[in-house]
């Protein structure tokens, strides 16, 4: 039977439609199906990091993302009393990634921002009011079959992505069980529009209250969030309903300044799941892991995903890579996925402290740890790549490759496209890496190497000798070609 597309993703969230972008853009026909007629509108992401701009930078969203989004210069963890148990500071500097460390941004803007970017794509299709029901696998493909508003349909695919989210169907079908790493807490979810700016506050904070843990933090312009943790013996209906949101904002003292926009409650949870493949059948976002969303890293995740899986099939569908470049994507994922919701869950359990002496003892420890110097304050950041398609043993195998601007400003992801590069010393005198020279050279110098082969992740494949780089790439990326200058 003939093919319907090369990929069908099930679910039009941000990690959806960010890989279908990132496909589409590579020549891969693809296509979304989407249950919902619309973008979902409950309270969700507030936050991406420089890493995930870099991502939304490729499928065209970056500028007009950063447009609407604003930057916070910390993110403080409080005791009752105000004082500050953690500092993670200067959050508004450019990370390696080329863009603010922290970025606060209003999600469903986002994912209009991507799914009017995916609509330029030729190759792609995304439709609403598509659910998958169902899928069969044989050698070749899949066969899926889709309820839509016209009736049933049967589509052929080479490859099925799960991007269905928390719940998704595809990894309940394909039989794949969650990891648990026990954490589950519920929460009030609050978002204002903001008449009054100037009677916010100006930085991220979570108040380790055990009276009421919150977090109350920046958004994309305009608006601004709190989250409420609900206590043991409180009924999520009662907390939110518009008299005890009110009650919940007093001590705020921002009545008459906002005005109440949306709510949830949800449960906050860690799970990894146990297999993100199965065949033909590849799992991302969070459909593959969830996250409790303190560190502000569930959709960050998600679109690291769509990275590292975008550029491996669309090699495998060009037939330049074998199907096992596949079989990296899991593994190559997985430990810098715990560590972000490693990181999640102890700030999650910084903060979700309801009894008055555990509070004390943790404030205590908090406060000695900061007044000597030993606190984890400072910029987080998480583990590269030890294993999958790099060059084991090579100089910087797996690192995260910083984004240089050139003195007009371009960014080096511009000047690099989608392609994996070999940049040897020697090329640094000609276009386009010659705008890049000084920041590449000094990678070089810092590495004390004359050449690097990058991946079109922008994740270092190894560094050193040229002829051995591209070697052990076409050991991984069989002939997925490699650009110099
Ligand atoms: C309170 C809260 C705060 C958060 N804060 C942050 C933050 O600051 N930073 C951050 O990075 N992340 C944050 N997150 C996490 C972030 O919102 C999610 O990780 C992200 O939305 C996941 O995107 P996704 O595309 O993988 O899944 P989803 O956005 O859930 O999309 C899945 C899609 O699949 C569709 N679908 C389901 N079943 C089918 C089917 N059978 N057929 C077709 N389509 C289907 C659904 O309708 C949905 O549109 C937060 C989450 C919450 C709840």
């Amino acid at each position: 039977m003939a093919f319907d597309c090369d990929v069908l993703i099930a679910g039009g969230g941000p990690t959806g439609v960010t890989l279908a972008k990132l496909l589409a853009r590579r020549g891969v026909k693809v296509i979304v199906a989407e249950k919902e007629a619309d973008i979902y509108p409950l309270p969700r992401a507030a936050h991406l990091d420089h890493e995930a701009m870099r991502i939304l930078q490729e499928a065209g969203v970056a500028d007009e993302v950063m447009a609407s989004s604003r930057q916070v210069s910390r993110y403080d963890f409080l005791n009752a009393d105000g004082e500050v148990l953690l500092r993670f500071d200067d959050t508004a500097r450019t990370g390696p990634g080329g863009w603010p460390l922290a970025n606060m941004i209003h999600q469903p803007s986002v994912e209009a921002a991507l799914r009017r970017s995916l609509a330029r794509e030729p190759g792609a299709e995304l439709h609403t009011r598509w659910s998958l029901l169902s899928f069969e696998e044989d050698a070749d493909g899949i066969t899926a079959t889709i309820a839509t508003p016209t009736g049933e349909r049967s589509l052929r695919a080479r490859y099925l992505v799960g991007a269905d989210g928390a719940r998704s169907p595809v990894r309940e079908r394909a039989g794949i069980v969650f990891e648990d790493l026990g954490f589950e807490e519920p929460w009030l979810v609050v978002d204002v529009l903001v008449d009054d700016p100037s009677r916010l506050p100006v930085d991220n904070l979570q108040i380790c209250d055990p009276a009421r843990p919150t977090t109350c933090v920046l958004m994309g312009a305009g608006r601004h969030r709190w989250e409420f943790m609900i206590k043991p013996g409180e009924t999520p209906e009662a907390l939110s309903a518009d008299a005890s949101i009110e009650a919940l904002l007093a001590p705020w003292q921002v009545a008459g300044a906002v005005r109440l926009e949306r709510k949830a409650v949800y449960t906050f949870r860690a799970r990894i799941a146990e297999r993100w493949r199965e065949g033909r059948v590849l799992l991302a976002g969070d459909a593959a892991h969830q996250t409790p969303p303190f560190a502000g890293q569930g959709m960050c995740s998600g679109l690291r995903d769509a990275a590292n899986l975008a550029w491996k099939l669309a090699a495998v569908c060009a037939g330049h890579a074998p199907d096992v470049l596949l079989d990296t994507y899991q593994p190559e994922r997985v430990p810098n996925l715990r560590a972000t919701i490693q990181m999640a869950i102890t700030m999650g359990r910084t903060v979700c402290i309801t009894d008055p002496e555990v509070a004390a003892a943790r404030d205590a420890q908090m406060l000695a740890a900061r007044a000597a110097g030993q606190s984890p304050d400072g910029s987080v950041s998480y583990p590269a790549l030890a294993t999958g398609a790099v060059l084991a043993g090579a100089i910087a195998a797996g690192e995260y490759f910083p984004q240089a601007r050139g003195a007009n400003g371009q960014a080096l992801d511009d000047v690099l496209g989608l392609d994996a590069w070999l940049i040897a010393r020697a090329d640094l005198a000609r276009a386009p890496l010659a705008a890049f020279a000084a920041d590449i050279g000094a990678w070089f110098d810092a590495h004390r190497v004359d050449a690097l082969l990058l991946r079109p992740d922008r994740h270092v494949f190894g560094a050193g000798d040229a002829v051995a780089l591209q070697a052990g790439w076409a050991r991984h990326a069989g002939g997925l070609p490699v650009r110099r200058a």
